[in-house]
């Protein structure tokens, strides 16, 4: 659906070439046209793929010791995107972690076939709402099962869960144990948390105790949010909070992720749009304009530099957030940001062709800065991708009015596939790139040092993508507890065809999703 101004990349057609289509010229030729001189370097000193046969076969091959072997898994013959970028080789697992990379490895018990496949790094997504516990208010909203479920099939293996939407909210102590203890037994991948700042717990030790209690950041809301009439739940920052807030964060050493919108503004243009009948979802877009957006940055920029407190402002959806990003980089503030698969791939004028499946805050903008997003994400000025899954029960979507739906899009399931698809295969970004945004950034910026890329000692997390395999969405394959999603219904161009967590495939496209609860908290 989207035109590019970076043009098309050239069309790789799957043909009946098996599993040597993806190799083919053809492949080598985009692969040159999209990855650049440098990376292509890697992939003709490659070695020769062997055939899949051949790959079975070290399985049977005697290792050192009879009944001993090297290795757990290997995975053979994919494309493996490493740091300085993308060859066929195979990679070693042991004991989870990632023991060998090199094209003669020998001796595991699995062999995984991965000819024909990209081997990614598993996606680390910072931004993941799961709303449980419900506190009997939102116990119909996305659960850990259901969630981590959605994240397995869709090639991510590790999230970074939010603190609201949940009930209580988390802020403390004892609100994040709530929550650790409503997770445990039911993650199939792997989860770590951002804390709360909110405006009631930055006078009772509620940073610390949450700080000491694992979460690898905190995150807060300049713009309006939750509801005060609703105990323990999640409110948005005044000034004074957030910069005490952002006083106490710094002293922990850990990221603050910022909604940043200016909350008087937006919510005064809401109340007046929606006292003159207005009910689109395009009049929605029109009550948060880009400057509520700047505005609000350059404000938390400034507190920033002033408390010395590491900032990622989240979903940034213009061009002139991430030129205040830039800017403040330029000015030395620790400050990174991220977007989202929907800033970068809706419109405002669809929207009400889709309807408040769509409804978003910051809102889905023009096509014009999508197009600036979309310059700022291959310049490398925009951090990492994310979902923002923010999920809710089809009641609360399912308003004539679309100020009335509730805002959030279900989409961690497609972070990896729409990604994959409108970057590399659309806008020619090369596969180093792409791993960076989608795994190595975030893992890196919230400090889980053992995720994020393909590298020996490093988890053993991949996801398998199927490049060129265009499939369309439909609600059924859908893990979410709400089969809902804005996606649904559009075709995407590439797929997820197995996903691996610690060694352990936890997703596969014949074998479908794993039975089992292998996910764990990380706590730093
Ligand atoms: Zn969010």
């Amino acid at each position: 659906m989207m035109t590019s101004k970076f043009g098309k990349a050239p069309e790789v057609k799957a043909g009946n070439h098996g599993k040597d289509a993806f190799f083919s010229e053809n492949r080598r030729n985009l692969l040159k046209e999209i990855t650049g001189i440098a990376a292509i370097g890697v992939l003709a000193s490659a070695p020769i793929p062997v055939s899949a046969s051949e790959a079975n076969s070290r399985a049977a091959l005697p290792a050192r010791q009879p009944g001993v072997h090297d290795y757990d898994v290997i995975i053979a013959n994919g494309l493996v995107i490493l740091e300085q970028g993308e060859t066929l080789t195979d990679v070693a697992i042991k004991n989870g972690k990632i023991a060998a990379i090199g094209s003669s490895l020998r001796g595991a018990e699995q062999v995984i076939d991965a000819t024909g496949l990209v081997v990614s790094p598993g996606m680390v997504d910072a931004h993941v709402h799961i709303n449980e516990p419900g506190g009997g208010i939102r116990n119909d909203w996305e659960g850990y099962v259901t969630g981590t479920r959605a994240c397995a099939k869709g090639g991510v293996t590790t999230i970074i869960e939010m603190p609201l939407n949940q009930l209580p909210a988390t802020v403390d102590k004892k609100t994040l144990e709530i929550k650790y203890a409503a997770g445990e037994g039911k993650l199939v991948i792997d989860v770590a948390s951002h804390g709360g700042l909110v405006p009631y717990n930055v006078e009772n030790n509620g940073i610390k105790e949450q700080s000491d209690g694992g979460v690898v950041g905190y995150k807060c809301f300049m713009a309006t949010c939750g509801d005060p009439s609703i105990k323990g739940d999640f409110l948005n920052v005044d000034d004074y909070s957030l910069y005490e807030g952002m006083r106490q964060i710094a002293k922990t050493g850990k990221v603050l992720m910022i909604h940043a919108e200016n909350a008087a503004i937006t919510d005064r243009l809401e109340q007046i749009a929606y006292k003159k009948g207005h009910v689109s979802l395009k009049s929605y877009v029109a009550t948060r304009p880009v400057f509520a957006e700047v505005e609000a940055i350059r404000r938390a920029v400034l507190f920033a530099k002033i408390t010395g407190c590491p900032i990622n402002f989240c979903h940034v959806s213009s061009p002139e957030a991430v030129e205040e990003v830039i800017k403040a980089r330029g000015e030395g503030v620790n400050i990174t940001c991220e977007t989202c698969n929907q800033y970068l791939y809706f419109v405002t004028d669809e929207l009400d062709e889709i309807g408040p499946l769509a409804k978003c805050s910051p809102p889905i903008r023009d096509k014009i800065a999508q197009d600036g997003l979309w310059r700022h994400v291959l310049a490398g000025n925009i951090n990492f991708i994310t979902s923002d899954h923010s999920p809710c029960p089809a009641k609360l979507k399912n308003k004539k009015n679309a100020f009335d739906a509730w805002g959030g899009i279900a989409g961690v399931q497609n972070d990896v596939d729409i990604f994959f698809d409108e970057s590399v295969q659309k806008r020619g970004m090369p596969l180093k790139q792409f791993a960076r945004l989608i795994a190595s950034n975030p893992a890196d910026r919230f400090a889980l040092h053992t995720k994020g890329r393909i590298a020996i000692g490093k988890d053993a997390d991949f996801t398998f993508i199927k490049p060129n395999s265009p499939y369309i969405l439909r609600a059924e394959d859908l893990e979410y507890k709400n089969k809902i999603s804005a996606y649904v219904g559009r075709k995407i161009g590439a797929r997820i065809v197995r996903t691996v967590l610690r060694g352990e495939t936890v997703y596969s496209q014949e074998d479908g999703l794993t039975g089992s609860f292998p996910g764990r908290y990380i706590k730093v």
